[in-house]
């Protein structure tokens, strides 16, 4: 699959089973790419930019999708346990979809509040298992993130 960055003309190339095109090269999807088509569609439905929602409209957005996720779940709860009440039976593709629903808000989210949504996922799991002291950690290469780090300042928001 790809598509094209209407902001930098790139081509945005994301593959997350196997190649079904030998001509593609076989890449999963970054936090990067998908952060780069995100924000390119989004401007369609805010071309005043993605600020024209604070974190708090988008943070709404996201539980929004929380809670269509947590609707689908309870439904399957309630097949577990033989309760009546479903209008249907939940697909895993619905599943998935709600999601990806959470994934997509989240990242705008987090570019609203200048996050990188990757080194911030990365080196959290990397501080836990530390604390922990488990060996699991996530390398990231800091050459790939142009973006100062996180600063430990509290951000303010509107
Ligand atoms: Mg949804």
């Amino acid at each position: 699959m790809s598509m094209l960055d209407q902001n930098t003309g790139r081509r945005i190339i994301a593959a997350t089973g196997p190649a079904n095109d030998a001509h593609q090269p076989l890449q999963a999807l970054t936090f990067d790419a998908f952060r780069a088509a995100n924000v390119a569609r989004c401007l369609k439905w805010h071309p005043q930019g993605i600020e024209s929602w604070s974190p708090s409209d988008w943070l709404t957005a996201v539980t929004g999708e929380l809670g269509e996720l947590a609707s689908l779940l309870k439904m399957r709860n309630r097949e577990r346990d033989g309760l009546p009440g479903n209008k249907f039976s939940p697909t895993q593709k619905q599943i998935a979809d709600e999601l990806a629903d959470v994934l997509t808000y989240l990242d705008l989210l987090a570019a609203t509040l200048g996050v990188d949504l990757g080194r911030a996922a990365a080196q959290k799991f990397n501080e836990v298992s530390e604390r922990v002291g488990f060996p699991d950690r996530i390398e990231v290469d800091e050459r790939l993130h142009t973006a100062p780090l996180p600063s430990q300042e509290p951000v303010s928001t509107r």
